[in-house]
């Protein structure tokens, strides 16, 4: 299929509205995705016409539900190439997949053991693990970055011995963009026996990730950051992991047996995936995917470049105007602050022109300690945005500009 932009924008209904009197420029993506009527229907679809609860009825409902639901996890297994379904654990999201893999390290770990986190990360992939080394006495180790917003990897090379037992990192950065090279901290990670998970809530709207070929043990999103709808997303867990770790939560349809005296858990994913789950979010995943797909991750990729690229040269026009994340591998986020403008002043007058963008700590606060700073102006774009957009947003950071400095 050819990219066709206003094919595509005429797709996201959000996108026809207006905010402040002024067309909606939305350049928040990193936060939130916008989501196309594909999607929209596919949950409209399921709760018109085929609700019911899944995997335990004998009725046509309960079958037609269950088979939707399924069918999204075999679309979704398909997209990120993992070996086999049953690898591919619904969750809410990835603070929960995240959860899960650290409470299930809890009985791995131990006094003297090792666990690698990057300077890059999103508080939801630091605390859940500080949590996890206050129970185990486990030490949290940290990757650090330098003044590009990359991670320093002769330093990581150091960190890593036979102590280590779990890296983990982001796919890519939240807070800046930069896409970290997991290719080489999976490799080396491995070499010293260490499983490794990947967050890949900020990639998977950019990147198709092929699991095998990564070779890594976790890797976990949200659907929601990726066209589809919020409180659903994917674990990734590797077959031999998925013996090896306990269940998270009990209940229903995690169980294989229930007696008072003794519990045997279900086989995954069930074991993983306890009372009812959020069906008709698992199937408009699969429609998200569907449609990230009709469209292509090439196309993508070379659209959003595009305006990475023609976003970033307009706005480094602007005096005084600095941008946090300058690496060569990045993806299409601009972290920025203008000199004596503070971030929120700038966000609201963006605002009160029609332009969404986020400002703020953006969920990581080590990165703005890193660089002495409250917070930036954050502009995320997706593969529905377009160049005008970005004259709006450059035109609106000059208005803001003087009316603040
Ligand atoms: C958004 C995000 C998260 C958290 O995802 P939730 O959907 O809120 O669970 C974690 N890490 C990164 C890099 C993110 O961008």
């Amino acid at each position: 299929m050819a990219f066709d932009i206003e094919k595509i924008r005429a797709d996201f209904p959000i996108l026809k509205r207006t905010v402040n009197t002024y067309p909606l420029v939305y350049l928040d993506n990193a936060a939130t995705s916008q989501k196309p009527q594909q999607v929209i229907d596919s949950i409209v679809g399921y709760y018109s016409n085929y609700n019911a609860n899944i995997h335990r009825g004998v009725h046509s409902l309960s079958q037609e539900a269950t088979d939707a639901y399924e069918m999204a996890r075999q679309k979704i297994q398909k997209h990120f190439n993992a070996a086999h379904a049953h690898e591919i654990i619904f969750t809410p999201g990835t603070t929960h997949g995240i959860n899960l893999i650290a409470n299930g390290f809890s009985s791995l770990l131990k006094k003297g053991d090792e666990i690698i986190v990057s300077a890059l990360e999103h508080h939801s992939n630091i605390v859940p693990w500080q949590m996890l080394c206050e129970k185990t006495g486990a030490q949290l180790k940290v990757i650090p970055m330098n003044e590009e917003g990359t991670l320093v990897m002769s330093a990581y090379k150091e960190l890593l011995s036979e102590r280590t037992k779990l890296v983990f990192v982001n796919h890519i950065s939240n807070a800046l963009g930069t896409i970290n090279p997991i290719e080489e901290i999976i490799q080396l990670a491995h070499e010293v026996n260490a499983a490794v998970l990947i967050d890949g809530a900020q990639s998977c709207s950019h990147i198709k990730p092929d699991l095998q070929e990564l070779d890594v043990d976790f890797y976990v999103t949200s659907a929601h950051k990726m066209c589809g709808p919020t409180g659903i997303g994917m674990l990734y867990l590797k077959e031999e992991w998925g013996k090896k770790l306990p269940p998270y939560q009990g209940g229903g349809e995690m169980i294989a047996e229930v007696t008072f005296e003794k519990t045997t858990y279900a086989e995954m994913p069930h074991k993983f995936e306890a009372g009812t789950p959020n069906i008709s979010g698992g199937i408009a995943f699969g429609a998200a995917i569907d449609y990230l797909n009709t469209i292509g991750f090439k196309a993508i990729e070379a659209h959003e470049n595009a305006l990475l690229n023609y976003a970033t040269e307009a706005l480094l026009a602007i005096e005084g105007l600095k941008i946090y994340g300058t690496g060569t591998a990045k993806t299409s986020v601009i972290s920025f602050n203008i000199e004596g403008v503070h971030p929120y002043d700038m966000g609201t007058i963006l605002d009160k022109l029609g332009i969404a963008v986020r400002t703020g700590h953006h969920c990581a606060q080590p990165i703005m300690e890193f660089y002495k700073i409250p917070g930036t102006v954050r502009a995320s774009f997706a593969f529905y945005n377009t160049l005008e957009e970005v004259d709006r947003l450059v035109a609106g950071v000059k208005k803001a500009k003087m009316m603040l400095s």
